[in-house]
């Protein structure tokens, strides 16, 4: 007998019990050796008044397994309340995102039958770090965050994971032409770790003409690797275009604890009729089985399961006319897979995991340190009479001691000097003070202070410096 695998796992809400005990019934026919601990998430525990919908007890449990099956939650309507998914992924630092989309044609309708692409997502980073401020009355920003250390631990990831399932290519989306400075590094980073994995294809697209060729012909793409916002976006496009939304599983990738799901919600309509199709959980359960090195159980159950679809045993939400052959409840459906542990679907493609070897421990992530040299300050500033040429002759004369104005922008677009009469501008500007050669952080302060006595209120700083001699800042539009 194995030694069985410490797992967690909680039933949610709506649908969620219901799929969840097809789920595990499958998974125990399947001789994957799981020892469960079960906790409760979701609607009773929020409204107990845990804002985040786990109790603080559960994360022990969490840190204990370090694996989680998690059925789908509800989250009670109404203000306070914080997704349980987004705490914990940002507690437990589930840095991958992972999502299979694959087509199951000819027996789920889609415009794609050879689709079968893994969409990797960066989960902690970009704009989701929810960095934002108002700025002025009619400015809002978000701080986009790009690590190399963040990045480093995606793309290896990635790649691993292509080498791992035997598969040919990773392709990185991002948008650097525009986001120079952070996509810049997400790029640079992605090309110096494919140089690593000489095995596998590596290519890049920039994210907006990549997503349009994923959408027209998803088949060209098999790994996919992207930052949070874009892979958030991508992630939902490529399920829903496999045909397969109410049938995809995901991971949430982390040292400290992964978490496996379907992911769709718990549909709370059809929750309690045995109607709910438990397939994505299913597979979410096969993405945990893989992950805990248990290959010869994530085999069985995936191909029992392509089985079960290919011979038309079909829940109500993918029922069709002509191309099933028998509708079932949740409870049937789960039999039905049971009933097929051991068979292998003909016409769909068998799936086949192997045992992952004893994974020599991955290279360190790279140090990074470069030489520092502070260069200036850029002073965002509330100025509603929206004259630049009145703003600059204000500031200009504050700077001194060896700093000097070199431009002032408005949303990017610069408008002093030589501005056009024809750019739009909000009420809020960025000055740009640079200093012949080294800036000094106090020279910078006092250039505050000095606009902050001028009564020019300042809504945010961003110091210019330079790494190792490049400009760790871009120019504005027009300079
Ligand atoms: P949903 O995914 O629950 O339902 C969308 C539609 O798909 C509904 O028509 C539903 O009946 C159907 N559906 C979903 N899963 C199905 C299944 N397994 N079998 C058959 N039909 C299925 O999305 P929603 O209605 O927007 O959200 C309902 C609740 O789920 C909300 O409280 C939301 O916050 C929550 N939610 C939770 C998660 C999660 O826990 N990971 C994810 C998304 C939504």
């Amino acid at each position: 007998m194995p030694t069985k695998t410490p797992i967690t796992v909680a039933h949610g809400d709506g649908i969620g019990p219901e799929i969840m005990a097809a789920t595990l019934q499958i998974l125990e026919a399947s001789g994957a050796a799981l020892d469960i601990e079960t906790i409760e998430i979701g609607e009773k525990v929020y409204l107990r008044g845990n804002s985040s919908g786990i109790e603080p007890s559960s994360w022990a449990s969490l840190l204990r397994t370090k694996v989680f099956l998690k059925a789908p939650i509800t989250t009670p309507q109404g203000g306070g309340f914080k997704s349980l998914n987004v705490t914990t992924r940002k507690t437990l630092g589930q840095y991958a995102n992972v999502r299979p989309c694959v087509s199951y044609h000819p027996f789920i309708d889609t415009k794609h039958p050879g689709m079968d692409v893994v969409i990797v997502r960066e989960n902690e980073e970009d704009l989701y770090a929810g960095i934002e401020y108002q700025l002025t009355p009619e400015v809002t920003a978000g701080i986009k965050i790009i690590s190399r250390p963040g990045t480093e631990k995606i793309v290896r990831y990635a790649f691993e994971y292509a080498r791992l399932h035997n598969r040919k290519k990773v392709t990185c989306f991002a948008k650097d032409n525009i986001m120079k400075v952070t996509d810049g590094l997400f790029h640079k980073v992605f090309n110096e770790t494919a140089a690593k994995y000489p095995d596998i294809q590596n290519e890049f697209w920039i994210v907006d003409i990549g997503a349009a060729k994923m959408a027209d012909s998803p088949e060209a793409f098999d790994v996919i690797v992207m930052p949070n916002l874009y892979g958030d976006i991508l992630s939902d496009v490529a399920a829903q275009i496999a045909g397969s939304v109410g049938l995809a599983g995901s991971a949430n990738i982390g040292e400290a604890c992964a978490m496996f799901e379907a992911i769709h919600g718990s549909a709370p309509r059809r929750a309690g009729q045995n109607l709910a199709n438990p397939s994505g959980l299913l597979l979410g359960a096969v993405l945990m089985l893989v992950h805990i090195n248990q290959p010869e159980a994530a085999e069985q159950v995936h191909n029992a399961w392509l089985r079960t679809i290919e011979d038309g045993v079909h829940t109500y939400d993918i029922f069709t006319e002509g191309v099933s052959t028998k509708k079932v409840g949740t409870r049937e459906f789960a039999a039905a897979v049971i009933e097929r542990m051991g068979q292998k679907p003909n016409t769909l493609k068998p799936v086949a995991y192997a045992r992952r070897p004893a994974a020599a421990p991955l290279a360190a992530l790279t140090v990074s340190s470069s030489a520092m040299e502070l260069k200036g300050i850029d002073v965002f500033v509330y100025w509603p009479s929206r004259d630049p040429n009145a703003l600059a002759a204000a500031v200009g004369k504050l700077a001194g001691e060896g700093l000097s104005l070199q431009m002032i922008d408005n949303r990017g677009v610069k408008v002093w000097p030589a501005g056009m009469a024809e750019t739009f501008c909000t009420d809020s500007f960025r000055c740009r003070f640079l200093a012949d050669g080294q800036a000094e952080m106090g020279r910078l302060i006092g250039l505050l202070q000095r606009i902050h006595e001028a009564g020019i209120p300042i809504a945010m700083t961003e110091t210019l410096r330079t790494f190792d001699g490049q400009p760790g800042f871009t120019l504005a539009q027009g300079q």
